[in-house]
């Protein structure tokens, strides 16, 4: 992308998209297009046609999703599909429309089937059953990776799809009800250290396995793909590697110097067993993770510190 190139970060409040305009500004793109939720509905088909006819983007990275974690998932199951299924809609519609030359669509590690081998491969997509507490965001999404590669088929369009395991970093949500894990930890945590509480409670049994990646390894990944990528497959971005739920929160435990217990509360769900992404073929492209997990939990504790306390429900 040349360095004028007008660049649209659908989502650039969130926690992934905040991320991606920090990366691209970084690296001195000027004319980046920015709309928050209020000046522009992504779920409204003729303000985003309004908004890409006069704006005209050329790059566009989409970013804006309905998030949150398993238990937000669970309970607003018509959020996640149907707010998804229109922003994407709207979207990647008007990109094809307004002649857009390039398109990046985020989507999820969730898409994989419940049970997939481990590490999972970008063909094991669609091969099996999802996993229930996230089915509608994943069937969105699904949707996506599947509109994208329409288009691509049947116009030519240059529309990616990228697959990012589980995030977390700075702009993270830290709401104890909508988040994910890694940020529902931290919080946790500095609470019992600063309360002086003798456990954490931690959701489901602590066996469950996840990969982290940090936000500003994704947003690299993500220009990364922008310049070097354009292929049907919806290509894997991670770390390679993953830690049990227990393992995360007795590091978490440790960055924030909390000596007290883990209470694991077996009334809430697990999710799935093991999310593992098989990143070799983005390894292959030349691209790797950078932050390891210590570093970028530290890192993230500091902006919680600096930053947040609660920030209100899931964000788009
Ligand atoms: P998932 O990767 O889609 O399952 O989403 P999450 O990040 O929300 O949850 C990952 C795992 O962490 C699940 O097994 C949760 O039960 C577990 N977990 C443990 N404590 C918490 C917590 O306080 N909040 C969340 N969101 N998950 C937790």
């Amino acid at each position: 992308m040349p360095l004028d190139a007008r660049i649209y970060v659908a989502g650039h409040r969130g926690l992934v998209g905040s991320a991606i305009v920090r990366a691209l500004k970084h690296r001195g793109y000027r004319n980046i297009l920015t709309r928050t939720r209020q000046e522009l509905d992504l779920t409204d088909r003729r303000a985003v046609d309004a908004f890409f006819a006069a704006q005209r983007p050329e790059y566009i990275y989409v970013a804006a999703a309905r998030v949150g974690g398993i238990w937000a998932n669970n309970t607003y199951p018509v959020d996640f599909l149907q707010t998804n299924l229109e922003i994407e809609l709207n979207v990647i519609r008007a990109a094809h429309d307004h002649q857009v030359k390039k398109l990046l669509f985020l989507g999820s590690s969730c898409i994989y089937p419940r049970v997939a081998p481990q590490p999972i491969k970008e063909e094991y997509l669609l091969t099996g059953l999802l996993e229930p507490t996230n089915q509608p965001y994943a069937i969105a999404k699904i949707a996506g990776i599947e509109l994208v590669n329409a288009y691509r088929r049947q116009y030519g369009d240059r529309f990616i799809s990228a697959m990012p395991t589980n995030l977390y970093g700075p702009g993270d949500n830290f709401d104890l009800e909508t988040s994910h894990v890694l940020a529902a930890l931290l919080r946790k945590t500095h609470e019992a250290k600063v309360s002086g509480s003798p456990a954490v409670e931690v959701w489901g049994t602590g066996e469950p396995r996840r990969e982290f990646l940090h936000v500003d390894d994704l947003a690299e990944a993500c220009l990364f793909l922008m310049d070097r990528y354009d292929d049907a497959i919806p290509i894997n971005v991670g770390v390679g590697e993953d830690v049990s739920i227990r393992e995360l929160a007795e590091l978490i435990g440790r960055v924030v110097g909390y000596q007290g217990d883990l209470a694991f509360d077996a009334t809430k769900p697990d999710g799935m067993p093991r999310k593992l992404l098989d990143v070799s073929r983005i390894h292959r492209l030349g691209w790797r993770a950078r932050i390891p997990l210590e570093e970028g939990i530290r890192h993230t504790y500091q902006w919680f510190l600096a930053n947040a306390t609660a920030r209100p429900g899931p964000s788009a």
